[in-house]
């Protein structure tokens, strides 16, 4: 493949569990800068606390914090034939860094925009939980777990809700989408490296027009 695909969409629109899957069944490695971010909460350093603070608002990481652990995460071996970033870049400067680290990797950029309506958006995030231990993406509404609270493959561990996944953050993360990352959306349409796809309907139905994309 030797390609960076980028995953633009809401936050909610269904990227990290896409992306999850095409790891899964494609082996191509998913570099979620939002799931780097929040393994960081076991750290105890000033860093650490300053990342885990500003998420919980809602707001955004410095570009240079967020390029840096980029940078050196796709600079491993597993990402020599590619990778799905999936919540980076978010913002023009982000958008900048990353042509040229792929000029550095000799990498193709191919975006792809994951379409969810507004209303469906909150929805999603506000009834998301998460397991601990797989990372294994749920929804009160659209996808429980077999039993209440606990993940289907490590009963022993409740499902995790998000701290920044209130109402408060949520309309902050929106907010933020809209000023900063959609108009990414247009730069990528520009220079003719964007396909659009449907997030809505069946997990299956997205992942096989993902799928068939890549
Ligand atoms: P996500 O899981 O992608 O929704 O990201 C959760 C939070 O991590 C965001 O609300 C930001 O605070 C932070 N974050 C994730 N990716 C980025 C990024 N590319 N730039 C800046 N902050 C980020």
């Amino acid at each position: 493949m030797n390609k960076i695909i980028v995953l633009i969409g809401a936050p909610g629109a269904g990227k990290g569990t896409q992306a999850r899957l095409l790891q899964e069944r494609r082996g191509i490695p998913q570099i979620s800068t939002g799931d780097m971010f929040r393994e960081m909460k076991t750290l105890d350093t000033p860093l650490a606390r300053e990342v885990q603070e500003i998420m919980a608002s809602g707001k955004l990481i410095s570009d240079e914090i967020t390029f840096k652990i980029v940078q050196d995460r796709t600079s491993r071996p597993d990402c020599q034939n590619g990778y799905v970033l999936d919540g980076y870049p978010r913002t023009a400067v982000q958008a900048e860094q990353l042509e040229s680290l792929a000029t550095e990797q000799t990498k193709m950029i191919h975006a792809i925009e994951v379409d969810v309506p507004r209303e469906e958006l909150m929805r999603r995030l506000t009834g998301r939980r998460s397991c601990p231990v797989c990372g294994e993406i749920y929804n009160v509404f659209s996808k429980p777990p077999r039993a209440e609270g606990v993940c289907d493959e490590h009963p022993e561990a409740l499902l995790i809700h998000r701290a920044d996944d209130n109402e408060d953050s949520v309309s902050t993360r929106l907010a933020t989408y809209d000023e900063l990352t959609k108009p990414l959306i247009d730069y990528y349409q520009n220079s003719g490296r964007l396909t659009r796809i449907d997030g809505t309907g069946e997990l299956e139905e997205i992942y096989a027009a993902l799928d068939k994309l890549i």
